[in-house]
């Protein structure tokens, strides 16, 4: 038997396209080449842009592909009073402080920062040090986030892909966001307090999320807890450059199902992308066997529109 734990986190913002879910099935695969569990867990803090929907529609095509997952999903917009208890053990420990900057990125902060692009200019501290008398003050016309102050210092990590990676968050990124200042968690405390939870050995994800990793480990650090093996997958672009995730039309799931393709030849072609095959149709338990973590690439994968047909026979 063995201990690993491995998870997939979606938003539900819009359907499954082919990139998602090839992180997916990567995650799913560690697990179980490991003999180990693998969770889903539902990340619907921003409420504005997630539907209960399209966490019905990824569900089912997480099924047809037959990535199937252990113990029932955490939805994360039902557990804000266990990241309110983490909140409160970090305030004990000094390390939080309630913000009243009317910024873009309070506004964002639910959901994950894909890069560092998407998050604005490091936080200079404006609130850093307000006096007891200040926050009661500005409490009366604004209701304040919370930042963590981020710690100072290199963050070091060993990717298990990547290798050595390192980030001085409080030089980059400054004091983060750990809630919203319309009371919602950020992403960045409730994957932890969630993966921590579900005691989440391994972290397999795309590596627009690796600048979020010395944060996270920041919070693991204050909270006293066990951080997993992260891992960071190279996206899949469109041709254009563009995030598959970014492009119109991005080759849904569902669309494809519809359109008659089969299991086997979407998982041929995400095989392909990920050094794990040559893009014919392949089996699910075939893919167990052949995972490697050596095989995966280090770089963007292209996804060429004229191959993407052929694989799936769309002609
Ligand atoms: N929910 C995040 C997303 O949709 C992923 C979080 C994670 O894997 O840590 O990008």
């Amino acid at each position: 038997m063995s201990a690993a734990r491995g998870r997939f986190a979606p938003s539900p913002t819009g359907r499954m396209h082919l990139g998602n879910i090839r992180s997916a099935l990567l995650g799913w695969l560690q697990a179980r080449a490991a003999g180990g569990a693998f969770l889903l867990r539902i990340e619907d803090l921003d409420r504005a842009r997630c539907k209960p929907a399209h966490g019905d529609a990824l569900k089912e095509d997480l099924g047809w592909l037959g990535l199937d997952w252990d113990e029932t999903p955490l939805v994360q917009s039902e557990r804000d009073s266990e990241y309110r208890e983490a909140q409160a053990r970090l305030e004990r420990a000094g390390l939080v402080y309630p913000c009243f900057c009317t910024r873009a990125e309070i506004a964002r902060a639910a959901s994950a920062p894909h890069g560092l692009s998407d998050e604005g200019p490091r936080y200079p501290g404006t609130c850093a040090h307000l006096t007891a008398a200040q926050v009661s003050e500005r409490s009366r016309t604004r209701a304040p986030a919370y930042r963590f102050r981020a710690q100072p210092g290199e963050v070091r990590f060993v990717d298990g892909l990547l290798g050595p990676a390192s980030q001085d968050v409080d030089a980059v990124v400054g004091d983060f966001v750990i809630r919203r200042n319309d009371g919602v968690a950020s992403y960045q405390l409730a994957v932890v307090v969630d993966d921590a939870a579900s005691h989440i050995t391994h972290v397999l994800r795309g590596d627009d999320l690796l600048t979020s990793t010395p944060r996270q480990l920041q919070l693991y650090a204050a909270l006293e807890l066990n951080a997993p093996d992260f891992l960071h997958v190279p996206l899949v672009m469109g041709e254009d450059g563009k995030r598959l995730a970014k492009r119109e039309g991005a080759f849904a799931l569902a669309e494809l199902r519809e359109r008659g393709v089969a299991p086997e030849q979407v998982l041929g072609l995400l095989a392909s992308w990920s050094g794990l095959g040559d893009g014919a149709p392949v089996r699910l338990d075939e893919l167990v066997r052949r995972f490697r973590v050596e095989s995966l690439p280090r770089e963007p994968v292209v996804a060429r529109e004229a191959t993407l047909r052929e694989v799936l026979g769309l002609g």
